[in-house]
């Protein structure tokens, strides 16, 4: 028996139908809509970066149209015009790569054949792919047949770079921003293939290609194509990290870890062995603070939010590490890190700013906020049996001094003007009572504040004081 012709998996698991597509629901729902109600605009431009079904929809798009026995507004994909369109031989489908055919002898042929009425089918339809490579003069060629096209004609403009796109151009189209694909769209997509060609992958192999392709569903099928030639029916984590010399997903967790514990060792040693081992720095920094965005997201919204775009297995991950820690805590590491994203463009040595900013945002970690010493105050102040939380015309002031060795006595400096930070009151509070400087002192000598300022360095609380507006 002849054995089957390889056809690369890209090619073979391309959507053939709007239902198929996948993270693009925006612009199929319009699309499909459009069909239905037969109102269908004389110009569509596709925005969005490669691999992502430009060129895939406009395909769908135009068999839709043109199909003889349509399934709803869905092709059928066995009708001659879609068979043909397809195969890419339709006489009324005509797709110009613009890349490499962007003069104005290349769009006379165009030009000249939306005069005549489609060979077997309703439209005349023109896909020109990466139109904003089209030169100026063949722009102008194009423009007035886009003004007043007959009513059998469309266009369907793909690019991915719409600013290049010359405003007139745009204002005459219906023009579509097409989205990276989502990380677990990708992983569930590659999933179903692999079954359907009965590959053996692991979950985490999976979400490395899936990380790899950076949205683009074709890179995605084209990297589970290469390893699969390179490893057979069987696909490992290791051996997709290899291809995009990515950081395993258990070894990023750590690094986040490490970083949420403030243990500089952990964290020197991680970056030791990614550099040695030839990792991407740039992207271990950009996919960490992904790792942290996501904690927020976690915390704010729950595992199982929408926004957070991760396997279960991550989720469940994240959810672990989001734990028992201050959400203040964590935006400020977001914070450290977005700026280390910055800087990294413009330093050579991307190890030595990863480290550093690594350690900076373990600092912050390991740190109580202001919100923290104030939670415990709060709870201190109703343990001891001072108003649990001051009624409203009330402020309770803490008196924070920094800058203090950290073994300086705990008792207040005339001459220094400390900062002082402010207490909000709560909506519901109890009847205010007036706090004796007996109840002050036991604050102040409070163990249980004093642990907590300890891990606020050179912090010292000197008075607290009621006031009255
Ligand atoms: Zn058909």
């Amino acid at each position: 028996m002849a054995q089957e012709q390889h056809i690369a998996l890209p090619l073979k698991y391309r959507p053939m139908t709007f239902e198929d597509v996948v993270g693009q629901e925006h612009v199929v729902r319009t699309l499909r809509h459009a069909i239905e109600s037969g109102r269908i605009a004389n110009a569509y431009l596709f925005v969005g970066p490669r691999g992502i079904g430009k060129t895939t929809t406009s395909r769908i798009f135009a068999k839709a149209l043109n199909c003889t026995s349509p399934n709803g507004v869905e092709p059928c994909g066995k009708c001659v015009n879609c068979v043909e369109i397809a195969a890419g031989r339709s006489l009324d489908v005509v797709e110009l790569d613009a890349a490499s055919h962007n003069k104005v002898e290349d769009v006379k042929p165009i030009m000249e054949s939306v005069q005549f009425k489609p060979v077997s089918s309703k439209f005349k339809v023109f896909i020109i792919d990466e139109c904003h490579m089209l030169s100026n003069a063949a722009w102008n060629a194009l423009l007035k047949t886009l003004e007043e096209p007959p009513p059998h004609v469309r266009f369907i403009f793909a690019t991915t770079e719409g600013d290049k796109v010359l405003a007139t151009i745009v204002s005459r189209c219906q023009r579509f921003d097409l989205r990276r694909i989502q990380t677990n769209d990708i992983v569930s997509r590659l999933r179903h293939v692999c079954e359907l060609e009965k590959i053996e992958a692991e979950e985490d192999a999976l979400l490395a290609i899936a990380r790899g392709a950076e949205g683009g569903m074709r890179d995605a099928l084209s990297s589970l194509d290469q390893l699969i030639s390179f490893r057979g029916d069987k696909v490992r984590e290791e051996d997709a990290l290899g291809v995009f010399g990515l950081v395993s997903r258990s070894a990023l967790e750590s690094l986040a870890g490490a970083i949420l514990k403030g243990d500089v060792g952990a964290i020197l040693e991680q970056i030791d062995m990614f550099y040695s081992a030839g990792k991407n720095m740039r992207r271990l920094s950009a996919e960490l603070l992904m790792h942290f965005r996501n904690l927020v997201a976690v915390q704010a919204l729950g595992p199982d939010s929408k926004t957070l775009a991760v396997t279960p297995d991550q989720a469940k991950s994240l959810a672990e590490q989001a734990k028992g820690i201050d959400p203040s805590r964590v935006f400020r590491i977001c914070d450290i890190l977005a700026d280390m994203e910055d800087k990294l463009r413009y330093v050579l040595s991307a190890r030595t700013l990863i480290e550093m900013s690594l350690i900076r945002a373990s600092r912050v970690a390991s740190t109580a906020t202001i919100e923290e010493l104030m939670k415990a105050v709060r709870e201190l102040k109703s343990g001891v049996g001072v108003s649990a939380a001051p009624a409203a015309g009330e402020r309770v002031e803490t008196r924070v001094e920094r800058d203090q060795p950290a073994a300086a006595s705990r008792q207040p400096e005339a001459k220094r003007e400390p900062p002082a930070v402010t207490l909000e009151p709560r909506a519901a509070a109890p009847e205010p009572r007036a706090a004796s400087p007996v109840s002050r002192s036991a604050i102040l000598e409070d163990p249980k504040l004093n642990s907590v300022l300890s891990s606020l360095p050179g912090a010292i609380v000197t008075d607290i004081k009621e006031k009255r507006k």
